[in-house]
């Protein structure tokens, strides 16, 4: 850094006054009643405006299925 590029405290801090992170709006889920960020489907139930987006039980079960199978192979572990 090149010393015409310094500037004051003052003027460093009147930048950063717009830095701040406001906190994001949760509403509750009309399906399951969870709090989710606004605008995005709910994680829980996989619910949107009143409708299935993604089946979320259906997804638990294939992950379940996933984790039991071997590796780079479609046999599962007994
Ligand atoms: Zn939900």
């Amino acid at each position: 850094m090149v010393n015409h590029m310094r500037h004051t405290r003052g003027h460093t801090r009147n930048r950063r006054s717009h830095h701040a992170l406001s906190a994001i709006n949760l509403t509750l889920c009309s399906n399951c009643g969870q709090p989710n960020p606004t605008h995005i489907m709910c994680k829980n139930c996989g619910y949107f405006k009143g409708k299935m987006i993604i089946d979320m039980a259906a997804k638990i079960d294939k992950k379940a299925i996933k984790a039991q199978t071997v590796k780079g192979t479609k046999e599962t572990v007994k």
